[in-house]
């Protein structure tokens, strides 16, 4: 299995996850024109990607979905409530008809050589899914935009081969930093998005109980934020809980607004 991070953050979120010859996308928060030249990089062609699934219909996660789906004719999964939360986002011009394809949050769908499962977490858009795709062999899971890590997203992201999961802000950052106090709150809500050190010590909580073979920490913020803090919030926590250097996933920043290269998972 193939995966691929196109960009990660509040600019814009998109990633692909494939077989040989064929792919998904996780949300599509970057222009088509950018899509198009993220796949080419790594030998895709559009007409290779078989569905889109969105995680929620926050803008960061839907700028091209639109078009990708009644343009391209891509099919769009995700749950209703996200489905019609983009077909009332003013910004998205190209509304989901067609395409639309809806998921009720749990179920599982097969696309592309690929099973794709929703779970829940928690965030304040009008709904919100996190992904766990597998080829029978090795699993992904995209944890994204999320206050905090809600209990039935545990045994998803425990089950991660590859495990995306997001660090959002340094704490002590956002608290400190020039956001105004309304969006401080948003952000450390429960319905927020996560903390660097959440993140981390819930890895460190459970790092001798997984197979994680790597930890790709995603949607960080450009003001509270950045990779230094990430990582080191990661090492403090593995310490403090007393991991061991065998039972440390590797880990890996995304860039915002950059791709990674191809992983073969
Ligand atoms: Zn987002
Ligand atoms: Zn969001």
């Amino acid at each position: 299995m193939k995966f691929c991070s196109f960009a990660s953050g509040s600019s814009g979120n998109c990633y692909y996850i494939g077989t040989d010859s064929t792919g998904i996308l996780i949300d599509a928060g970057i222009s088509v024109k950018s899509i198009r030249k993220n796949l080419k990089n790594i030998g895709v062609d559009l007409s290779q990607i078989h569905a889109v699934f969105l995680t929620h219909d926050h803008f960061d996660h839907i700028a091209s979905v639109g078009t990708l789906g009644e343009v391209y004719h891509i099919p769009v999964f995700s749950t209703a409530e996200v489905l019609d939360g983009v077909n009332r986002c003013y910004k998205v011009t190209e509304k989901l008809y067609q395409c639309r394809r809806e998921m009720p949050k749990g179920s599982t769908e097969k696309v592309a050589g690929l099973r794709i499962t929703s779970f829940p977490v928690s965030h304040d858009s009008t709904d919100i899914v996190g992904y766990s795709i597998t080829d029978g062999v090795t699993t992904v899971v995209i944890a994204t935009d999320m206050g905090c890590i809600n209990d039935e997203a545990v045994p998803f992201l425990l089950k991660a081969d590859h495990l995306v999961l997001e660090a959002n802000y340094d704490e002590e950052r956002l608290l400190e930093g020039p956001y105004p106090l309304y969006l401080k709150k948003r952000i450390l809500s429960d319905t927020g998005h996560l903390a660097n050190h959440v993140a981390a010590e819930f890895l460190a909580v459970h790092a001798g109980e997984t197979v994680w073979k790597h930890v790709y920490f995603c949607h960080m913020s450009k003001e509270n934020n950045t990779p230094d803090l990430i990582l080191k919030q990661f090492d403090d926590k593995m310490r403090e809980y007393g991991v061991p250097a065998g039972f440390r996933p590797p880990c890996t920043v995304l860039p915002r607004t950059s791709a990674i290269a191809l992983v073969e998972c």
